[in-house]
């Protein structure tokens, strides 16, 4: 093989070596979906009216791509245009959990509406959303190389001032070393998205963000994802719909019509 200039030889791809992916769907057991249309059921019943409500929703930390439950924060306003989730609130409920679970993204309920898409306060609640996950449930997902001009190699004990002030960046080994490629470990994490509506209709897409530890590089995608339920055997007792229904009435209020937003001028 012949290079036509040495241009080209110079110009080597950086090295990118995927270490274990990122869900690519999103994975629910039939149980916590049932608790999901549930909750509109109740609602409706409840309140006497439809509106929106969110959730968290929650896995095993052993195994975080499964959702397995819903977490009901305290909902302050259930309008669309009001909800927005806070990392505060977030990490709240997150330290309210018991045992080994975690939060993996967020569920919410359009009610009535026929509006089967995330809007763009949807989607700034699915970052912050992300940016929380993240934090705490980010994995290895590669290994890239940092192309770097002018990296110097020096030994220890055998530089002075003058050598570390050329390159860009110096390597000090323990002995010579002429050539080096320098890797970095990329974090991913994910965040599930699902919005759902009373007549059984359900929409989610995963927010991924990745991260390079040592460039900071971080990239964050959405993408429409089909959701994959599991059977568990697990089902909505009577008890566990009271339970639910106690629930509700604590923390999924109608909106005030007090609300500064709405009142008449
Ligand atoms: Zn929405």
């Amino acid at each position: 093989m012949r290079f036509k200039t040495l241009a080209a030889l110079n110009r080597a791809e950086p090295l990118y070596l995927p270490l274990g992916g990122l869900p690519r769907e999103i994975l629910m057991t039939r149980y916590a979906m049932k608790r999901a249309f549930a909750i509109n059921e109740l609602v409706r019943s409840i309140h006497g009216e439809s509106f929106e409500w969110y959730g968290y929703t929650i896995a095993e930390k052993r195994k975080p791509e499964l959702i397995v439950d819903l977490g009901l924060p305290e909902n302050d306003l259930n309008r669309m245009d009001y909800t927005a989730l806070d990392p505060l609130g977030i990490a709240a409920y997150q330290e309210s959990l018991e045992g080994e679970k975690v939060i993996n993204g967020w569920i919410h309920s359009h009610g009535s509406l026929d509006h089967r898409s995330f809007s763009a306060t949807d989607e700034a609640n699915s970052i912050t959303m992300l940016d929380y996950v993240f934090s705490f449930l980010k994995v290895p997902v590669a290994k890239r190389e940092i192309l770097i001009k002018d990296l110097t190699f020096l030994v220890e004990g055998g530089y002075g001032e003058a050598d570390l002030v050329e390159g860009s960046v110096s390597i000090i080994a323990d002995s010579p070393v002429k050539r080096a490629r320098i890797l970095e470990t990329v974090h991913g994490g994910f965040c599930y998205c699902v919005v759902i509506g009373d007549d059984g209709w359900h929409t989610q897409e995963i927010v991924t963000k990745e991260r390079g530890v040592l460039s900071g590089q971080s990239e964050v995608t959405k993408r429409g994802a089909s959701l994959v339920l599991l059977d568990t055997g697990q089902i909505l007792t009577a008890d566990v719909m009271e339970a639910l229904g106690r629930e509700i009435r604590e923390k999924i209020k109608p909106v005030s019509y007090d609300s500064p937003r709405l009142e008449k001028a």
